[in-house]
């Protein structure tokens, strides 16, 4: 797809498209090769107080439509996604570097699973509240009362996935959204925009302002906002939680990890070795919980690293809508450096040993090499003290940590100040689940990795985040209570009566 495919993106705010005032652009570029493939229009403040201007006018009334009827026009929108799928995944593919067998495989599908999930939810009662009988004549009830105008700010490594994933529960419960994609990868943003409005959701429901940091940390801070749900590094995700808690809005902060998968002396070592480069390589690294520490018992390490290097052999570094490509480069020129300088940090600082991959480009035809492509790396006899184990790089670098017992690989599998991951392969179940107990992490598998359906809720414990995204108490983030005692007696209880 030729880069004039593309035309400019303006804002979307109001059911429109809109020029940003700012006079200011960004390029998407596509990674595999570093050519530019849309201008896009950087929003101004005045721009993003007219975009949040046109969500708050919708809310009155989106918010009392009754979610049967809000769930009916997402669930049309969920149609539309199904239906265009592949073309929505190639411009993902081209936007993020991710092979087209991954997204038109689960980028598009998860993210129309969870707007499916969270339509069905709400149309199926999913937003009723509690009655409890207090006294013969007395009750309370509770309702679920949307939070106003939210605001959702992405990171690039799953575009539209990341945003259907915070608009479905937000829309279905009946709030209004303003939402900022990263400046990384934001193609996706009006592509969605233009599916809820085909379905019919109102104008002003979902809004897109495009722009770096500076258009998230305004919209945070906006006293309109009522909730900022937000996916990206740490750092960047303590400054937006510090930034809105000043104003007593709710937060979702769903943030980095550096996640341990143990695998027991008793693991079936293909299964092992597959889960492994799953939880390492896929997206070329670019998962947030990707299990990067993998413990290995002293005993069973010459055997896992053997079996590994054979099956590092399958990883097809290519044309990213080639059929038998499985890794793309990484999103961006700068991101690229970065992970690079981890993969130097491992061999020059660290002196972990090499056992695959390293520095450099992998082979890749000619007309991609100026794209930002590393070679998928693993690093063997680490120690937990080294940066490369310690830091979440983020790109497809694999640390190999032996331990001899059990209890030691859990210990050591705690100590981090990050919980957003882990797993463990073995065959002994009961052990399975009792590792599974003490390991401090918000998402967790056992002899699987990385699947996460819309029904399952998700989150990182520790500094990885806080709060939830998916599954029934996905919703619960995007509502607040209100709890109504009745009393039916017809006579107040009062300490005030005459003596
Ligand atoms: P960043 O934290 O750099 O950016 C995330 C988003 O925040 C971007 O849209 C960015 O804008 C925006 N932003 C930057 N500064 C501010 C600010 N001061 N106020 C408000 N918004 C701001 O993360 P990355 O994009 O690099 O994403 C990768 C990270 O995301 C990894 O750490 C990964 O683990 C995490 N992640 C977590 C997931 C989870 O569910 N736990 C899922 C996916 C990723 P821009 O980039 O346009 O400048």
């Amino acid at each position: 797809m030729p880069p004039s495919s593309f035309p400019t993106r303006q804002l979307y705010y109001d059911g429109k498209l809109w020029p940003a005032s700012s006079g200011k652009t960004f390029e998407s570029i596509d990674p595999s090769n570093a050519t530019p493939l849309a201008e896009i229009q950087v929003a101004a403040h005045a721009d993003i107080d007219a975009a949040i201007a046109a969500a708050d006018r919708a809310f009155s009334s989106w918010s009392q439509t009754p979610p049967i009827a809000r769930a009916r026009i997402l669930q049309k929108a969920v149609a539309l996604l199904r239906e265009r799928n592949d073309e929505i995944a190639r411009v993902e593919t081209l936007d993020s570097g991710k092979a087209f067998t991954e997204t038109s495989t689960v980028d598009v599908v998860t993210g129309a699973d969870t707007l499916e999930y969270y339509a069905n939810l709400v149309g199926g009662g999913g937003l009723n509240g509690e009655t409890t009988q207090l006294r013969e004549d007395a009750w309370v009830y509770t309702k679920k009362a949307p939070l106003g105008v939210c605001a959702a700010i992405g990171a690039w490594n799953y575009p539209i996935q990341i945003a259907l994933w915070k608009s479905a529960p937000c829309l279905a419960a009946g709030n209004t959204l303003v939402y900022k994609p990263s400046e990384f990868t934001p193609l996706h943003a009006q592509t969605l925009a233009e599916i809820y409005r085909e379905a019919g959701l109102p104008a002003g429901v979902f809004n897109v302002v495009y722009g770096a940091g500076d258009v998230g940390a305004y919209l945070t801070a906006h006293p309109t906002i009522a909730k900022v749900s937000f996916t990206g590094q740490v750092t960047t995700g303590m400054k937006v939680a510090g930034s809105a808690a000043g104003n007593m809005k709710y937060v979702t902060m769903e943030l980095g990890g550096k996640s341990p998968l143990i695998i027991l002396p008793d693991a079936e070592l293909d299964n092992a070795v597959d889960g492994a480069m799953m939880a390492n390589f896929y997206s070329t690294g670019q998962v947030c919980t990707n299990g990067t520490r993998v413990f290995v018992p002293a005993s069973m390490k010459a055997a896992f690293e053997q079996r590994l290097l054979e099956k590092m052999q399958y990883i097809r570094p290519g044309p990213l809508f080639d059929d038998a490509t499985n890794f793309g480069p990484l999103s961006s020129a700068i991101h690229a450096e970065k992970v690079a300088s981890y993969i130097r940090h491992g061999i020059e600082t660290d002196k972990a040993t090499l056992l695959f991959g390293g520095l450099g480009k992998p082979s890749v035809p000619k007309e991609l090499e100026a794209g930002f492509w590393v070679r998928p790396t693993v690093f063997t006899n680490c120690t937990d003290d080294m940066k490369i184990v310690k830091e979440e790089i983020f790109g497809p670098v694999m640390s190999i940590l032996s331990y001899e017992t059990v209890e030691e690989a859990v210990e050591r599998a705690n100590t981090t100040e990050l919980g957003l991951a882990a797993g463990v392969f073995t065959k002994n179940l009961n052990l399975a689940h009792r590792i599974i107990d003490q390991l401090q992490a918000g998402i967790t598998w056992i002899n699987t990795w990385g699947e996460s359906p819309a029904d399952m809720a998700v989150g990182g414990w520790k500094n990885s985040g806080v709060g939830v995204e998916n599954g029934r108490r996905g919703i619960e983030a995007w509502v607040k209570n209100k709890s109504t005692l009745v009393d039916t007696n017809g006579a107040i209880a009062t300490v005030f009566a005459k003596l």
